[in-house]
């Protein structure tokens, strides 16, 4: 049988295919389809190919005559159509001497190189980063060398091995402890290279049939069909973020192309990851049927993507420009369980919505929590269940309270890893970036101080700030004889669905907003997990197979110290800028909103009267003109008014170009330079007097090097980074110009000895209430209304730290800071030194008239 051995994918393959229909005259392909770009004729083509190829190999597996008759007359039509298709297009397009490609793979034709039909082969990628992961251990080994024992800061010392006594002691509810390795069932049938992208297309498919949702498909579409609201729940991997939208989209409810399906979610990662994987699942190219749009990142297009994932906070920000959502046929709040403070807020104005628009279709999915409070919210709609798979835990405990749970995490890990056959994955949960980063690095140094005495761990870490390229390793499948060991913040309690995933280990911490209305501050806290989210993250462990989870605290804790659930967001965080939101929005009577949980009165007040001190409100509470256009602004409000401040108050006038590349350098600071810090803003400034102008400094040395690539690596800089802050930059300036803020001083051009003070007013006038004081004792307090005598500490990783602890400069009066972090400490971090108190009564006398 002749049937064609090159593999296509349309993600390989897709933008060369493109350029080619060129050949292809309009009378004969007319047809587009709805979700690809190519002609219909050469997707049906490809899709047949891929078709034939995949029953093919099962011919090879198990020969013709075990294949069920309905399969042998498939394929028997099949190799007919295509040998039609393929005969008709060589007629059809030989005038300009292409061949549609056929049973010759189009590649070969055109380098003429048999070995160019192989698809990039998928092992190669794994060894090279097989290989750079060897190097970095290798490194670790030779820097550390001097010693032989393996430590884990603050604990015992361990021999090369973990022994017993080395181990931390788990209880268990069921009788058996630790399971014992089985041996794997059947080992992954070897992958034939040549078809790889058929076979992976294929067993995407036969993926998609095996989710619980697919044999519900009928029950939930009729459903949704019945009623406008309707509540969906289902155990994590059901299928319900990435097959309910597909489902609505085959359904027609897009019309045709006249009306979008949104997808609600939390987090960013999700939205960007989900989309990629739903894009591939439908065959076609991320951004054009299928595309999300996050802050500052809009993967979509007008008037092509049918099937939009965007984070609920863009969501909330699209009813600004189109307050009934028209563009929409149905909305899939997705995660409602997670409850974040926009979430709660579309659902609020959704119910409203929802009465002026009969035509569109609401669905709530959720976890398997807090279900009924949403469908009491919507009139008691009905609340339909997919019924999950989900094998049995093991939960284990340990038997006395862990004191630093870092340390018996990563003692857990090797516990586990060193024990247990390497068939299971392990997924840890931490509360942060910077706590994820740091373990990871102490578990690569003990992994390579081990060597080969252990099987390889792949260590694969997933937060919100993760670079997206780095993100798809969570979802590589682990190579044969390694372990993959994936650390995530509670981004994997719900949200994404690693499979593979055996054994689950959980601290129990979770980082939380809190905020306090009577001091204004908002803190970042680690606190327990509730009850159901820690139910959650042992599930994780049992959607392949049986798993385990290791739970770091006792069982007692866990019966009596926590809480039920999670307290929602809407309850422990400012609401400045969802206030201003919904005044903008033209809800006047915040009272009465429709909030699912109302939220406190101090809480409200608190939030107008900052929104008054910004000048974003009148004093008869009404938005002022500044208050709708920073609302315009795709960040938060208080930047807005710090670009706002640099172009039109006189003061402060002429550095809005400074402004702009302070505001987008300060949202990307988390991943900004390679290693530490003042180690490299040493390479860019000899001294500068506070974090702001360093940054300012990054951006026009680099902005002077041509926004260039080798600039960055000489400098230490992330440049993919730095692309992403020129972007940032690039809407922000947009912005500012369609809204008429100029660049230009007002009066006279300003001499370079008055851009320093005019900044530093500028970001006063946006955070009148992030400034502290420094005190007799010569420590740093909380200033601004209201608040006690908080001291903070200044964070060693800012420029500020090292001018006072080490270039003995005198402190500074005044700080403003962009962040207060409490972790062990109060620290406030991202610093600009206030020189002149003038400076503060004269922007905001408001505040610091009397204070001062
Ligand atoms: P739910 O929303 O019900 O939790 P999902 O729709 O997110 O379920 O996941 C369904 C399945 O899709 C999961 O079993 C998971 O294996 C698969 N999946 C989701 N995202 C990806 C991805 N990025 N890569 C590979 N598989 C994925
Ligand atoms: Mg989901």
């Amino acid at each position: 049988a002749e049937l064609p051995a090159g593999a296509d994918s349309q993600r390989d393959d897709g933008e060369r295919f493109t350029a080619d229909t060129s050949v292809f005259k309009e009378p004969v392909l007319p047809k587009v389809s709805r979700y690809n770009n190519e002609p219909a004729e050469i997707q049906k083509y490809k899709r047949l190919r891929r078709e034939l190829a995949f029953l093919q190999r099962k011919v090879q597996q198990v020969g013709f005559d075990r294949l069920s008759e309905h399969e042998q007359k498939e394929i028997e039509l099949k190799k007919d159509l295509l040998q039609l298709m393929e005969s008709k297009s060589k007629v059809e397009s030989n005038t300009e001497g292409f061949v549609l490609a056929g049973t010759t793979d189009e590649t070969s034709f055109k380098n003429g190189s048999p070995d160019s039909m192989k698809p990039r082969p998928m092992k190669e990628d794994n060894k090279s980063r097989q290989q750079m992961w060897e190097e970095r251990v290798l490194s670790y080994a030779v820097a550390k060398n001097d010693s032989d024992e393996i430590y884990v800061d603050g604990s015992k010392q361990y021999d090369y091995v973990f022994d017993d006594s080395a181990m931390i002691n788990f209880t268990s509810d069921v009788e058996d402890t630790v399971p014992g390795g089985e041996d794997s069932s059947e080992g992954d049938e070897e992958s034939d290279e040549e078809d790889e992208a058929t076979t992976k297309y294929a067993k995407i498919q036969e993926a998609k049939k095996s989710l619980p949702v697919y044999h519900h498909r009928a029950r939930v579409m009729k459903a949704i069909q019945d009623n406008q609201v309707l509540i969906i729940v289902g155990e994590t991997g059901s299928g319900k973020t990435t097959q309910l939208p597909q489902y609505l989209v085959e359904d027609g409810y897009t019309q045709d192309g006249k009306y979008q399906v949104g997808v609600t979610q939390p987090r960013r990662v999700a939205a960007t990851s989900v989309a990629a994987r739903v894009a591939e699942e439908m065959d076609v190219k991320l951004g054009r049927e299928v595309g999300y749009s996050i802050r500052f990142d809009d993967k979509t297009t007008p008037g092509k993507t049918v099937l939009k994932y965007v984070t609920d906070g863009m969501l909330l920000r699209e009813c600004l420009t189109d307050p009934d959502l028209k563009k929409y046929s149905c909305i899939v709040i997705d995660e409602a369980h997670e409850r974040t403070l926009a979430t709660d807020i579309l659902l609020g104005l959704l119910k409203n919505i929802l009465a002026r628009r009969e035509d569109l279709k609401v669905l709530i999915s959720s976890a398997t929590m807090n279900t009924a409070k949403f469908s009491k919210f919507f009139g008691d709609c009905p609340i339909l269940t997919i019924p999950g798979r989900r094998y049995p835990v093991n939960v284990h405990y340990t038997l006395q309270p862990e004191g630093n749970y870092i340390n018996a995490a990563i003692t857990t890990v090797f516990q586990i890893h060193t024990t247990q056959a390497t068939d299971g994955d392990i997924l840890l949960f931490l509360t942060g970036q910077e706590e994820i980063e740091s373990t990871r690095e102490k578990i690569e140094q003990i992994a390579s101080k081990l060597g080969t005495k252990i099987p390889q761990l792949i260590i694969a870490p997933i937060y919100a700030n993760l670079p997206q390229d780095q993100q798809a390793l969570i979802f590589e499948p682990t190579p044969e004889n390694c372990r993959k060991l994936v650390i995530a913040t509670n981004i994997a309690e719900t949200s994404l669905t690693i499979d593979g995933i055996k054994y689950v280990i959980d601290p129990g911490y979770v980082k939380e907003n809190s905020y306090v209305p009577s001091t204004g501050m908002t803190q970042l806290l680690t606190v327990p997990c509730s009850r159901a989210s820690i139910e959650q993250r042992a599930g994780r462990a049992g959607r392949v197979g049986p798993g385990s989870c290791f739970r770091l605290f006792t069982k007692w804790s866990f019966e009596n110290e926590l809480e039920m659930m999670p307290k929602p967001e809407i309850l422990r965080t400012n609401l400045s800028n969802t206030v201003l939101l919904l005044l903008s929005l033209g809800v006047m009577d915040l009272l009465n909103f429709p909030f699912v949980d109302k939220p406190s009165i101090p809480a409200l007040t608190k939030s107008l009267e900052s929104l008054y001190v910004l000048g974003a409100l009148s004093n008869r509470g009404q938005i002022t003109e500044l208050g709708k256009m920073m609302c315009v602004f795709p960040c938060e409000p208080e930047f807005a008014k710090v670009l706002h401040t640099a172009s039109a108050d006189e003061k402060c006038n002429g550095v809005l170009e400074e402004c702009l590349s302070i505001v987008s350098m300060l949202h990307e600071t988390t991943s900004l330079f390679i290693g530490n810090k003042r180690n490299a803003a040493a390479r860019i400034v000899s001294e500068t007097e506070g974090d702001h102008l360093l940054y300012l400094e990054v951006f026009r040395q680099w902005r002077d090097s041509g926004f260039s690539r080798t600039w960055c690596q000489d400098h230490r800089i992330q440049f993919k980074t730095m692309c992403r802050v020129r972007n940032i930059r690039s809407q922000l300036s947009r912005c500012c110009q369609k809204l008429g803020l100029s660049a230009q001083s007002k009066t006279a051009a300003i001499k370079l000895s008055e851009v320093i003070p005019r900044i530093t007013r500028s970001f006063i006038s946006g955070f009148p209430t992030n400034v502290v004081q420094l005190t007799n004792s010569g420590n740093y307090k909380m200033l601004g209304r209201q608040t006690g005598a908080l001291t903070v500490s200044i964070h060693p990783s800012s420029v500020v730290f090292q001018n006072y602890k080490e270039n003995a400069k005198k402190p500074d009066k005044y700080l403003l800071y962009q962040q207060l972090m409490l972790t062990s400490k109060e620290f406030i971090r991202d610093l600009l030194p206030v020189t002149q108190e003038s400076w503060l009564t004269e922007t905001v006398p408001q505040v610091y008239q009397e204070l001062l």
